[in-house]
């Protein structure tokens, strides 16, 4: 049976970027017309969803997330439905679960879990495929991970295994300084997984070297790495003026000041910045102490740190707070800042089908207030969270 779905808001975030037609036709789950109004036919029989005042946006990406809601998928990774489900009520459509540095066992149980698929009656956000960041990266820039479970690139043969995008790995975060790192990443961009480089003390050759062999993203830029110095560039400064990479950025005001937000946001424009939550199990919890990758990590009103030494630890932000405080500190437009977690996560994980609002395409979708505030999501055109849900 077929079930169409018709969503008239006042303006849409369409493939380009720009705020334009307000009319969305979704049939058996994909985008079927885009336009105003006036220029699209609506199917005998469809569902009508009024969204007058609102914003209708491709539904969010969340490429690096390690949990939420008490739950940490590095060793809860029976969790992701549940997690999935939860992550619909920030906008998200997709995510990309991260596995931190860790052993065999815990690598290979998010995996499993993804081939089994969801439970029948699932209605939450998509998995694309793990990312796994670490074991792979330097000693020297390891942050919240555990450095007895680090491993050298030159070793990885093992380690590696059986990775492709084919069998659930969509990233790998790599330090491109350590021995092997261009080889390996060589190896994984050959087998479709997107080769992020981070959590990394590479100077600033290394980091070009890194993106000549392939690495196309830089993990929670500023975070992980040394500082950008003017005669010592390092990852963070190759990366800022590499046109070849998409920088991944933790905008809570936290992780990276708000002044140097403000530098990435001009040096790398609306299409190579890519907001991450990076949230933990502590999302959408109270101030307390949850897990990540097996460590205490304590939530305080502004920031998730490691238990003892008060290093960062991810965060518990969601995708929406994510968007408003980067919007708040840049100033930058409404599809401009909803393009950083559309678009350029799409593009960059090459998945044609998401991202956009475009014919053809999945019918994921999230309405937004002006605020940027989330009043409903869609996935495959069923409602999920909200008040058609
Ligand atoms: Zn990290």
């Amino acid at each position: 049976m077929s079930r169409a779905l018709v969503v008239s808001a006042d303006s849409g975030v369409l493939p380009d970027g720009s705020a334009g037609g307000g009319t969305i036709v979704v049939s058996d789950g994909v985008i079927t017309a885009v336009g105003d109004p006036g220029n699209v036919t609506a199917p005998a029989g469809a569902d009508h969803v009024d969204a007058a005042g609102l914003l209708v946006a491709p539904g969010l990406l969340d490429i690096q997330i390690n949990g939420g809601f008490g739950h940490d998928f590095t060793h809860e990774p029976e969790a992701l439905w549940e997690v999935g489900e939860r992550l619909t009520a920030s906008g998200v459509t997709s995510f990309v679960p991260t596995v931190v540095t860790s052993g065999q066992h815990e690598r290979d149980g998010l995996r499993a879990v993804l081939a089994q698929g969801p439970p029948g009656e699932y209605r939450g956000a998509t998995p694309i495929g793990v990312h796994f960041e670490g074991p792979f990266i330097s000693p020297d820039a390891a942050g919240a991970h555990d450095r007895s479970a680090l491993r050298l690139p030159a070793d990885a043969e093992s380690d590696v295994a059986g990775w492709s995008a084919e069998t659930g790995v969509a990233m790998a975060t790599i330090a491109p300084e350590l021995p092997g790192a261009a080889d390996l990443m060589r190896e994984l961009v050959a087998r479709g997984v997107t080769v992020s480089a981070g959590h990394s003390a590479a100077d600033h050759d290394q980091a070009v070297a890194g993106f000549d062999a392939g690495a196309t993203y830089v993990t929670h830029l500023f975070n992980a790495m040394p500082p950008l110095g003017h005669r010592a560039p390092g990852l963070a400064g190759a990366a800022l003026v590499d046109p070849r990479v998409t920088l991944g950025l933790i905008a809570d005001g936290v992780h990276v000041h708000p002044a140097v937000v403000r530098l990435v946001a001009a040096a790398a424009g609306p299409g190579r910045l890519s907001l991450v939550t990076d949230a933990t199990a502590a999302l959408g919890m109270p101030v307390g102490r949850y897990q990540l990758g097996g460590r205490d990590v304590v939530l305080d009103r502004s920031s998730v740190r490691l238990a003892g030494d008060g290093r960062l630890a991810g965060s518990a932000l969601s995708a929406d707070q994510a968007l408003r405080r980067f919007r708040s500190i840049t100033g930058w437009g409404a599809a401009e800042t909803l393009g950083t977690m559309t678009s350029v996560p799409a593009r960059l994980l090459r998945l044609a089908d998401r991202g956009a609002l475009r014919v053809g395409g999945r019918g994921d979708f999230t309405l937004f207030t002006p605020d940027l505030d989330v009043v409903a999501t869609f996935v495959g055109g069923l409602p999920v969270f909200g008040p058609w849900a």
